[in-house]
């Protein structure tokens, strides 16, 4: 579904971020990037879903090769990524369902099918009847689960995740990995970001470990320890 081949970025006025990283990941496959701080996850993240592009290399999502898209493909590669962030970038004055239809606006689907699909979105994530809520009003857990709900409203193919539980309790962050492990579950590739070695203990799934820009390791979930 994913696939690095010998990828490498390097921004400008930096050393790499990332170095000749090449792996691959099944479709409906879950795996966790872990590294230090400014060891290239969010890079990684950001490669996949086009919000940067390689210095060197190839980036491969489904088949496609992202350097040879043009417009058109790179709204239908938008499309097939859902993406949860750390700091659940939520419109806080716009209602919850407003949040979660926002893909679907941008998709073009009509009001009643966007309405219908955000409260199927919400009781996925377990906020069933919370639609009309200002995410002010919510939770620091509940408003990361408006995010995740807003990610996968479009059914996207791969879930993109960055540290997605960094400002939750121990307790939240596994809820929240359960979630993910779900979406794996009816077929989702999941990659999760994040620097949380007991919640990846926990969670048991393939591990890909970054160093200054580096993968160092790929660890298999039958080999992640307790
Ligand atoms: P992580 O997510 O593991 O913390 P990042 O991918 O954010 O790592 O960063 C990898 C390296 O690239 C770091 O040295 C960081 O400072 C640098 N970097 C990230 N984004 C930019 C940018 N937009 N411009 C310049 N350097 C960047
Ligand atoms: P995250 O890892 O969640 O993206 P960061 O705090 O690392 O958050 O980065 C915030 C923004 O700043 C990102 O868009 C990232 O690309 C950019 N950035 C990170 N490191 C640098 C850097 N050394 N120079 C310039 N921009 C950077």
């Amino acid at each position: 579904m994913i696939r690095f081949e010998q990828v490498s970025k390097r921004y400008p006025g930096n050393a790499n971020a990332l170095e000749a990283l090449s792996f691959a990941l099944a479709p409906a496959e879950m795996a966790f990037v872990t590294g230090h701080s400014g060891a290239g996850k969010s890079t990684l993240l950001k490669l996949i879903g086009l919000l940067e592009r390689p210095s060197h290399g190839a980036v491969t999502v489904a088949g496609r090769n992202l350097a040879q898209m043009r417009q058109r493909g790179i709204a239908q590669h938008r499309r097939m990524i859902g993406m949860v962030f750390q700091d659940h970038h939520l419109l806080l004055d716009r209602s919850v369902q407003a949040n979660v239809e926002l893909p679907l606006v941008v998709a073009g689907i009509p009001a009643e099918e966007r309405a219908k699909r955000a409260r199927a979105a919400l009781e996925k994530v377990g906020l069933g009847g919370m639609e009309q809520r200002l995410p002010v009003r919510l939770s620091t857990g509940e408003q990361q689960r408006v995010g995740i709900a807003r990610a996968i409203v479009a059914r996207p193919a791969v879930l993109l995740a960055d540290e997605p539980t960094g400002n939750l309790d121990p307790q939240l962050a596994v809820e929240i990995m359960g979630l993910f492990a779900e979406f794996q579950a009816i077929g989702t590739t999941v990659l999760v970001a994040t620097h949380d070695l007991v919640l990846i203990k926990r969670i048991r799934k393939r591990v890909l470990v970054l160093d200054h820009g580096r993968l160092v390791d790929d660890v298999p979930a039958t080999e992640v320890a307790a």
